[in-house]
């Protein structure tokens, strides 16, 4: 099945560039999904000259005329949402329905929600007797990985552009098909040529070149806490501005108070989504003591509805993982916790049985894992979950804070009052309270190595600006 016809890349308004040169897999049976261009940095270098050559254009719009392009794309965005939540599903591996829901309506959230408050964002005001303008940083290298590619992509393309930058995305490898409609979009929105410029291609080659090319004014980058701290360092280097949203461990807090059922199956839940390919993945469920016996029962009871297959099927929960690669990474962590001791309540490395044909992994919980184990500690980014046991509130604290990560978590009490006061003390970008849905226009990102800037609503628009003081 081909779902994308190769036209090159997206660069000043129009396709063009190098064609051909790399295939995207589809995960769930090793077929070939489409090809794609792999391109060089003659197209990097292009795509980032249209940007910058598109910049004094775009900032000199009004935020209503941005604003109104963001709108355009997002309802198009929703016009076609089924042919994006397809293509995701084949390039990434997440089952269907979830992908529609979350890989698709996230984005089309960030594109609605941006156009929506670009408007009240305080792009000028006074201060005494000066003018303070928060005017766009300028051009925008997007860097992004595959596993809610067109999320990762919207989260960043839509405040810069309602900023006033102009923007070069480098998608993902894996799963840059999305990246590549996206484009189609801005075409037949009729969107300024430059304003919006997609370059597919090999990371540590065309990602690097764009993130060091001197007319490139900021990096975002989202992806792996290596590639980041090397980007950083580039950056570093040219004084050049980036964000990093980077990986976590983060941790499911349930105080001895706390409705245990609800909590451990809400975080067996969140652990498997997209089959644990989530960077604010709970990773990590930390119980009372007293507690843990019922807890791996829920933990295992919640498990089963966890039916491995083809994502393209309705019945399945958990896809395959998105390559050869990240599955025996997985498989290998699997091992380093048996081997460290820790109890399997379910799963395992071995491969799931009839699913030969794709990357799948056992839905897979490891329980008494110290807080030091390698599964405590490192990023798995496969559906593994590890169970911690805690004495108290300040133990269990102590544990969600005992990781070089800080991204995500959440907390579980009898009482708001209680769960809040853990919530307070653990290091990390957001918390969930006692179930608290995600939220869209809350800022997103990380402490420690998790990163550092936000993304989403007006603290994705503030990512993206400069701050300049004019006085009279
Ligand atoms: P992941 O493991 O999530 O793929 P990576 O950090 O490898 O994380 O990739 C995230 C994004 O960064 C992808 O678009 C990838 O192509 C790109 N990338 C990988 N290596 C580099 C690099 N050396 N320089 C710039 N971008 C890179």
């Amino acid at each position: 099945m081909n779902i994308w016809n190769d036209k090159g890349h997206f660069i000043n308004g129009v396709w063009t560039g190098a064609m051909g040169g790399t295939s995207v897999e589809n995960p769930a049976d090793r077929s070939t999904v489409a090809t794609i261009s792999a391109g060089t940095t003659t197209e990097v270098n292009a795509a980032v000259a249209a940007a910058k050559a598109a910049l004094a254009g775009w900032m000199a719009t009004s935020v209503a005329e941005r604003a109104a392009v963001l709108a355009k794309v997002g309802a198009m965005l929703e016009e076609r949402q089924d042919d994006f939540a397809k293509a995701i599903t084949l390039e990434v591996g997440m089952p269907l329905k979830l992908a529609k829901m979350i890989q698709v309506g996230l984005p089309l959230q960030s594109f609605q929600n941006t156009a929506r408050i670009a408007d009240a964002f305080p792009f000028e005001r006074k201060v005494g007797n000066s003018t303070v303008i928060q005017e766009a940083v300028g051009v925008v290298a997007a860097i992004t990985p595959w596993n809610y590619p067109l999320h990762q992509i919207a989260a960043k393309v839509a405040p810069a552009l309602a900023a006033g930058c102009t923007v070069v995305l480098k998608p993902a490898d894996l799963a840059p098909l999305n990246a590549l409609l996206l484009a189609d979009l801005f075409e037949a929105a009729g969107a300024p040529a430059g304003i919006f410029n997609v370059v597919t291609g090999p990371g540590a080659k065309i990602g690097l070149h764009l993130a060091t090319h001197p007319d490139v004014d900021m990096i975002s980058f989202t992806g792996s806490t290596k590639t980041g701290a090397m980007l950083a360092r580039e950056a570093a280097s040219q004084i050049k501005r980036i964000s990093l949203e980077l990986g976590g461990k983060s941790a499911a807090v349930v105080l001895e108070d706390a409705d245990l059922a609800k909590a451990v199956k809400a975080t067996v839940n969140a652990c498997f989504l997209n089959s644990g390919q989530t960077c604010s993945a709970l990773t990590r469920l930390i119980v009372p003591q007293a507690r843990k016996d019922e807890a791996v029962e829920i933990a295992r009871e919640a498990t089963r509805a966890f039916v491995l297959g083809n994502p393209l099927d309705p019945a399945t929960r958990l896809g395959p993982v998105i390559s050869h690669k990240q599955r025996e990474g997985i498989r290998h962590l699997i091992q380093t916790a048996q081997n460290e001791g820790g109890t399997l309540v379910t799963g395992g490395a071995d491969a799931p049985e009839g699913l030969d044909g794709g990357y799948y992994v056992k839905p897979t919980i490891f329980a008494d894992v110290s807080p030091d184990a390698t599964l405590a500690q490192e990023e798995v980014f496969g559906p593994v979950l590890a169970i911690l046991t805690a004495r108290d509130d300040d133990d269990a604290v102590a544990i969600a804070n005992n990781s070089r990560y800080g991204l995500s978590g959440s907390v579980w009490a009898g009482s708001e009052e209680r769960a809040t006061a853990a919530a307070r003390r653990i290091r990390t970008g957001q918390i969930e309270i006692n179930g608290g849905r995600f939220n869209a226009l809350a800022p997103f990102g990380g402490f420690k190595q998790s990163g550092y800037g936000r993304e989403l609503g007006e603290f994705g628009i503030e990512e993206f600006v400069e701050t300049k003081s004019l006085q009279f």
